[in-house]
């Protein structure tokens, strides 16, 4: 008798060991681009075409007229680790092209069905190659003129898995179209254009300097609110551009990063340029910026994640003090570009955050009356806390669920927490959590019984946004309306805010409408109604609620608590902090060592 004895280790065939690289690479339709959009870079094109539909679904073509490739260079470029731009190891640490990995193409054809036409600028035949899954069905010959088009159909048709993972049409062409704008920011001198379903989206000629560029993209306003970067700091140079601190918004849009022509995110760059502006800034806004690194490659490795997304430096705290002190010093420079150090604003003279008012302002006209108590800036006293102590008597009794309340406003802590005895209870509770919390909950149930009162403004709030963020506001406009935002386009880039839920009081309209967009696009369109509309709800909940630092009246803590134990008591805030601590009477009792009457 023999015994056969089979190992449980088998190397995995081809098409699946590809299919597995791929799932790494090609995340979505926008990695595809992103990928061929690099090839066509490093072919040294002067033009790149992007075409796309059903946010590159069904169909994304990317033709550039750059160096092309011979039938034999076509036939390697679809193998794994066929590479043109890498001979040994040590040529990582030099590398002046944007690919280097050669598995991007391979990757790409074992998800799609895949067509690539190419014609080198020496030879005058090009070739056609057709491949569906990773295996190729035909070669030909092609005539056409130098330079090359990859063309993918129904991507992902083979892994139903991750067709699944895909959001919707706009939400994947809103990250096509935000990954051709990246690259044309970094790319000045190439004429980039972006069409979905034929329709020209991006459109920018070549220009000759970064700078034009930037105002092809942001528009020709930018300079007037961004300080220019242009600093040699030891190991590295810094170019670009970066927000003035009293234009800055609540808003991330613009935070690029460019290391050696590549948009990366770094945790180490964002923070360095946070800590720059730290006591520039008001509370709430985020520092826009364009900022590009160029740095010795030998210190850089790019090849930390398949997607080249991430990098690593060999010196990340030189990096990270250089780039600090840079932007710090651009705002006590004496450049012409800089601001003077007056106009930034300190922590500490921070301009108040706006408060919530049921009052019609300059800006806003109620046209629906505003159904919740809401705080009044005019009641704002300094002295406010000093009175609490006197405060015996309850200030109001009504019903929540058949129970009487007492409630006594008691004070304020550091200007953000509130201190008071409801009933029986002592309550501290985070003025901010539990203001968010209420204005929450009346919000989702004003929605839910379709009656979101709205406020008209006086004067319609304008904003202008990039296309890859309007493509979003269009897809979620419908939504938004429900939600009481009302919102029109009349622009290809430009809306106008019409009205906001009165609830919301006079929150500061643009920067509320920028934030949403910020969280639009992690939404997914499978998602039900009341999962999609209480991110909304929870983030113009945030916007509008009384910040911490705010000092309030007693009137007002008392309005606040009474809102809250209207709403039962709710322990958190819609994004899950805490809003308060409860010390029964018994407790304190205990704590006392005092037994209870
Ligand atoms: P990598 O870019 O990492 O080398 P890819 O799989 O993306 O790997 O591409 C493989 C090779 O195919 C490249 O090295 C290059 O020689 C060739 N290639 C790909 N796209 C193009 C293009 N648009 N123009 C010319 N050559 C290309
Ligand atoms: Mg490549």
């Amino acid at each position: 008798m023999s015994l056969l004895v089979t190992g449980k280790i088998q190397v995995l065939p081809e098409d699946v060991s590809c299919r597995i690289a791929a799932g790494e690479v090609v995340e979505r339709p926008a990695s595809v681009v992103k990928e061929l959009i690099d090839n066509s870079l490093d072919a040294a094109s002067s033009l790149i075409t992007i075409e796309v539909e059903e946010g590159g679904r069904r169909l994304i073509r990317v033709t550039d007229n750059g160096t092309g490739m011979n039938r034999d260079d076509a036939q390697l470029a679809c193998q794994r680790f066929a590479t043109s731009k890498l001979q040994t190891e040590h040529d990582l640490f030099s590398l002046s092209t944007l690919g280097f990995r050669g598995e991007a193409l391979p990757s790409i054809a074992s998800v799609s069905r895949f067509r690539l036409k190419t014609v080198s600028s020496e030879s005058l035949v090009g070739t056609d190659t057709n491949s569906e899954g990773g295996t190729v069905w035909d070669i030909q010959d092609y005539a056409g003129v130098p330079g090359t088009q990859v063309e993918i159909r129904n991507l992902f048709f083979n892994t139903p898995g991750r067709l699944k993972f895909l959001k919707t049409v706009s939400t994947e062409f809103s990250k096509i179209s935000y990954i051709v704008q990246q690259a044309a920011t970094i790319h000045p001198q190439i004429h980039f254009r972006l069409l979905h379903h034929h329709h020209k989206v991006l459109d920018y000629p070549a220009v000759s300097t970064f700078q034009d560029r930037v105002i092809q993209i942001y528009g020709a306003t930018f300079l007037d609110r961004f300080l220019t970067l242009n600093q040699t700091t030891g190991p590295f140079q810094l170019t670009g551009f970066t927000v003035s601190p009293h234009h800055a918004k609540g808003s991330r849009t613009p935070q690029e990063i460019f290391v050696n022509g590549r948009p990366i995110k770094n945790t180490t760059i964002t923070h360095a340029i946070y800590e720059g502006y730290k006591s520039f800034l008001p509370k709430g806004k985020h520092p826009q910026f364009i900022v590009c690194i160029q740095l010795d490659p030998r210190t850089l490795d790019i090849n930390v994640h398949p997607t080249k997304r991430d990098v690593r430096f060999s010196h990340p705290e030189v990096l990270h003090s250089g780039i600090l002190h840079a932007i710090k010093q651009i705002f006590f420079s004496g450049s012409s570009f800089a601001i003077n150090p007056q106009d930034a604003v300190p922590e500490e003279r921070a301009a108040p955050p706006p408060i919530p008012t049921a009052k019609p302002t300059a800006q806003s006209l109620v046209v629906a009356p505003v159904s919740v108590s809401q705080f009044s800036p005019e009641i704002g006293n300094r002295h406010a806390t000093h009175l609490s102590i006197f405060a015996q008597e309850p200030v109001a009794t009504y019903p929540v669920q058949a129970q009487e309340f007492h409630v006594f406003p008691l004070g304020q802590i550091h200007q953000t927490y509130l201190l008071g005895q409801i009933n029986q209870d002592l309550y501290i509770v985070d003025q901010h959590t539990a203001h968010e919390r209420v204005i929450f909950e009346r919000l989702l149930r004003s929605w839910s019984q379709k009656d979101v009162s709205q406020q008209g403004l006086l004067i319609p709030e304008p904003i202008e946004l990039l296309p890859h963020q309007g493509a979003l506001l269009d897809e979620w406009l419908p939504v938004l309306s429900q939600a009481g935002l009302e919102i029109d386009q009349f622009g290809p880039t430009s809306y106008v805010v019409r009205a906001i839920p009165a609830i919301l009081g006079s929150v500061t309209v643009g920067p509320l409408v920028l934030e949403l967009l910020d969280e639009l696009s992690e939404w997914k369109s499978t998602d039900s109604l009341e999962a999609l509309i209480r991110p909304i709800l929870a983030s113009m909940a945030c916007q509008s609620a009384v910040q911490a630092g705010r000092t309030m009246t007693l009137p007002e803590i008392s309005t606040l608590l009474q809102d809250w134990a209207k709403e039962n008591f709710p322990m958190t805030c819609p994004h899950g902090r805490r809003v308060a601590i409860r010390h029964s009477l018994d407790e304190l009792n205990t704590l006392f060592a005092r037994t209870s009457e």
